[in-house]
Formats: C-alpha cells, structure tokens, sequence
C-alpha cells in the first residue's frame, strides 16, 4: 500500500447514493470502493470492497452527510486517511461554462448551481456531495470532473437544435452530451493501445453502459455525441428511447391523456430495451432471450445495433474517416454478439470482423476485435472514469 500522500479519494453523488474509490493516479491502484444506498431512508447502508473482502455498515436513517462521516471513520480505521491527496467528485452537468476539470472554489460551486436548470436532479446531488466532504474531509483539497465538458469541443453546427435560436440564446437550450470522462478516457487508451498519435486520429466510440452514447473523438477532441440536452437523446438504452419524433409528446397526450411528467418518465424509464422486449432492461438477460428465440428480445437486439450502427456511422461525418472504434462500458466491453452485429453492419466503412478475438474480448480481456487485413480497426476499451477523475484531480493539485 502506497503510504506516500498521493491517493485520490473519488466521490460520485446522486440523489439517493454515493458511490466512492481511493485510486492512486499514477499506478491505477485502487485501493477501496464503495457505496451509500438509500440514503435518507430508514434502511440506508454503506458498503464497501477492500483486499477482497466485503463489509457494511448501517448509516441508521443517515443521508450524504452521514455517508461522509462513515466513510471518514472507515478509512481512517483501514489505515487509508492519511494517503489521501485529494478529492475528486464527478459533476454530471457544467454547462457552457466548465470545458474541463478545475478545483473546486465558491466561485465554481456557484456555476455547479447555476448549472441546476440543465440537470435538476443531478448538480444538487453533487453539490450535497461536494459540501459533505468539504465538512468531513477539511483542509483536502477538491476538484470537479464533469460528465459534459469533454464535449465543449463540439462545433456549433452539431450542438445547436433547428428550434427557435433565442432558446439557446436565453436558457442555453442546445446539445452538450455526456459519458465525457469515459471517452476521454478511453481515446486515449485505444491510441496508445493501437500506437495511433492521439493529435492525428479519427476515434469513434461507443459507450453502452445502462446509459448509453456515442461519440466522434477527431486528433483528441469531442466532434459530436449521440447524447443531448439530457441522456435521452440518441441510442436505444436500457430504458431510454433514445431519437424519437417530438409529437410523440401531443400522440400520447391524446390517445392515453398522459402529463408531460408521465410521459417523460415512459420515455426515460419504461422505454428502450425494457420497452421494446417487455421483458428486462438487461442486456443479459435480453440476450438469453434472443438466443432461445424469443421475437420481443430479437427486436430489441435488432433495433439496439441497428440504431447504434446507423448513428455512428453518422459519427464518421464528423470525423471524416475512420482509423478506430472502440467499445465499452458493461455492453460494450462484454457482449460480442451486439460488438459483431454492429462491425458486420458497418463494413462498408472498411470493418472486417475478427470473430474468434470478438469472442475473447469479455469479462475484462481488452483488445483488437477485427482481422488483420481490416482497414478499420475495431477494438474493446475498459472504461476507467475514476481513474480519469484521479489524474485530473492529482494534475489540478500539482
Ligand atoms: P452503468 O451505465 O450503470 O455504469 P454498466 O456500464 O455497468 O452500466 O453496464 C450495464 C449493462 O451491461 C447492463 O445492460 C448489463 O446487462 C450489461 N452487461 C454486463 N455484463 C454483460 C455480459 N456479460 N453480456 C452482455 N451484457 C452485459
């Protein structure tokens, strides 16, 4: 264990949980990961993952403060307090004015909140989260890594809605995209994993967690992302619908009388894979389905990789060409059978599957999943945002 002071404590903070890692950011070592569920409610618990064994602990009806607080006490008694550097938090939303990570000032919590209107749900989480730590964990410096600003690169032409201009104008209604983390992250590593100068390269990326995008990466910057103003623009997800005709807002008003916050809530949560296979939100369980023939999954499946292919090869405008495309996140990185259908669709685009390395790409291999001969390379990325967020915050504090 590194005793030198230099480890990042990594805090991610919803609305109800707060997730949490201790990562040394140049060995990638992680040391402890963890988190806080329900918190605010009677049965709130935090656990946690440290030398192989997995403990937990109640928090007695406690919040974020008292997952702080029990964190604090639980590293300090695992010996881990006193290596800690710094705390790194993820922010899901920094609007137009965060275009990277920066350390946490009154003046930068103050544009986290005046960020609230773009994620309601999500920035007061984080500020909670920021505030909680600052009490519990004083004098360590913070910083803020956002899921956004990765994505301020996008020329104005991909990230302005054909909606009347002055609501960008007054309320800064315009795409901003997220998983940003996650594909600096992994351009990065499928450069260096491909030996491609990352300053001269066209990356496309697609990011399938239970969110899901893609992105345009071009010599190291964002060109354009699948997600919008909110995650629910673009790929098929979980339970996200991804593109959908706006009137579906007036059809389902009409024919069910739904409210607006109804029929956000189909969209963004009964939608999707769940929506379509009206089995699970899954993706294994989804592809069990299929694999025995059910005709709801093989729909789901089919439109998924049809949506996805079909919008990256959209993502090849903005890049125009195509070196590599890299898969992760937890459908990414572990399902070769939507990984085969989606290089199969885009051969055109120079992808030769490989199908044997395709197959062994699961379960944490990374690598190379097309032929030798394939003029576009096709690759399976491990995403690692906490590792990301460690180094960002170990740079700001140098
Ligand atoms: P999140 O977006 O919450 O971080 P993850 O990146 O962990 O989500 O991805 C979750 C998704 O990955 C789920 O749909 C899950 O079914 C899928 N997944 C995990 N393992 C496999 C697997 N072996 N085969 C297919 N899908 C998988």
């Amino acid at each position: 264990m590194a005793m030198t002071k230099e480890n990042i404590l990594i805090i991610n903070c919803g609305s109800s949980s707060l997730k949490f890692a201790v990562i040394n950011p140049s060995s990638g070592e992680e040391f402890i990961n963890g988190i806080a569920e329900r918190l605010g409610e009677a049965e709130a618990f935090i656990r946690w993952k440290f030398q192989g064994n997995k403990e937990s602990e109640t928090l007695n009806g406690g919040a974020h403060d008292a997952a702080v607080e029990a964190l604090l006490h639980m590293l300090e008694a695992k010996g881990l307090k006193e290596g800690i550097a710094a705390v790194g938090h993820r922010v899901v939303h920094g609007g137009e004015t965060f275009k990277e990570s920066c350390i946490v000032t009154k003046e930068a919590m103050q544009a986290i909140e005046d960020c609230t209107h773009l994620a309601p749900l999500h920035n007061p989480a984080n500020l909670v989260g920021i505030k909680a730590a600052q009490k519990h964990f004083p004098g360590l410096p913070m910083t803020v890594v956002f899921d956004t600003s990765f994505h301020q690169s996008m020329p104005d032409k991909a990230f302005t809605y054909a909606v009347p201009y002055k609501f960008y104008r007054e309320n800064g209604l315009r795409k901003y995209g997220f998983h940003g983390t996650s594909y600096r992250f992994v351009s990065r590593a499928a450069c260096e994993m491909l030996d491609l100068d990352i300053s001269n390269s066209k990356i496309l990326i697609a990011h399938l967690g239970n969110g899901a995008s893609c992105a345009a990466v071009l010599n190291g910057e964002s060109m354009d992302t699948t997600m919008g103003l909110t995650p629910l623009e673009g790929l098929v997800m979980g339970t996200r619908c991804g593109n959908i005709d706006a009137n579906v807002f007036s059809f389902l008003n009409k024919e069910y009388g739904y409210s607006i916050e109804e029929i956000t809530d189909i969209l963004n949560k009964k939608s999707g894979l769940l929506g379509i296979s009206e089995l699970s939100n899954d993706c294994r369980v989804i592809e069990e389905a299929y694999m025995e023939g059910n005709k709801q999954a093989t729909l789901a499946m089919d439109v998924f990789c049809y949506v996805l292919a079909k919008q990256l090869a959209g993502m090849a405008v903005a890049t125009g060409g195509v070196d590599a495309l890299a898969f992760t996140g937890g459908i990414g990185e572990n399902s070769d059978i939507i990984r085969g259908k989606v290089v199969e669709a885009l051969a055109f685009l120079g992808f030769e599957l490989d199908k044997q390395r395709n197959l062994d790409c699961r379960f944490g291999n990374e690598g190379v999943i097309s032929s030798d001969t394939s003029r576009a390379t096709a690759l399976v990325v491990s995403t690692n945002e906490e590792l990301m967020i460690a180094k960002d915050t170990a740079a700001l504090i140098s």
